[in-house]
């Protein structure tokens, strides 16, 4: 399991209903969870582990572990509130995000009952940024135009860096290959 970077397609599809709450469901949610510890965030979504799901998962500074499946926002307050955004799929960027400052939410638990949270504060926040994940929407598209441009593009050419490094190491392995088997037969011979 890793976590899906701002360029990858499935960070920005809709995610489809979660089928079945089944205990290989739970023990994903438990692999998925300490991958969120492991990497310092407070919620983690479906598309950034590359499964296309509407579920995520949250833990703010009060400690409780809070799973929602196929989530329903019921309402949003009309007072909004700037809050500092940062998300796991796109590391080491933050940006002050206005949006409503309380939201009631309904979801099913990893049991697969239904229950309805009414947030405020950094859980009310955390809850938004995370639900539009499972519309393929991130917090730059909710932010400064020239913010998220830049963004976009800084990540784009991360990507182009990487698939190069990647190819380059592939065709090093690949020469490397050949002269031991170059060597092999003149060993044979
Ligand atoms: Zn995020």
């Amino acid at each position: 399991m890793r976590i899906t970077i701002l360029g990858e397609e499935v960070l920005r599809q809709k995610a489809k209903p979660v089928e079945n709450i089944d205990d290989d469901f739970r023990a994903m949610l438990d692999e998925m969870y300490k991958l969120m510890k492991d990497t310092n965030g407070i919620g983690l979504a479906g598309p950034q582990i590359d499964d296309s799901r509407r579920f995520f998962i949250i833990e703010v500074e009060d400690g409780i572990r809070r799973v929602f499946i196929n989530p329903q926002i019921m309402e949003m307050s009309k007072e909004t509130c700037p809050y500092e955004e940062g998300c796991l799929s796109i590391p080491g960027e933050y940006e002050e995000i206005i949006r409503p400052e309380k939201v009631k939410i309904q979801a099913l638990d990893e049991n697969g009952k239904s229950f309805v949270l009414e947030a405020d504060g950094i859980l009310a926040r955390a809850v938004q940024h995370e639900n539009d994940h499972l519309d393929g929407i991130l917090y730059i598209d909710r932010g400064d135009e020239k913010f998220r441009e830049k963004i976009i593009k800084k990540f784009e050419l991360r990507a182009i860096r990487h698939a190069e490094k990647k190819a380059a190491k592939e065709a090093k392995a690949k020469r490397i290959a050949a002269k031991i088997a170059a060597a092999k037969q003149k060993a044979n011979s």
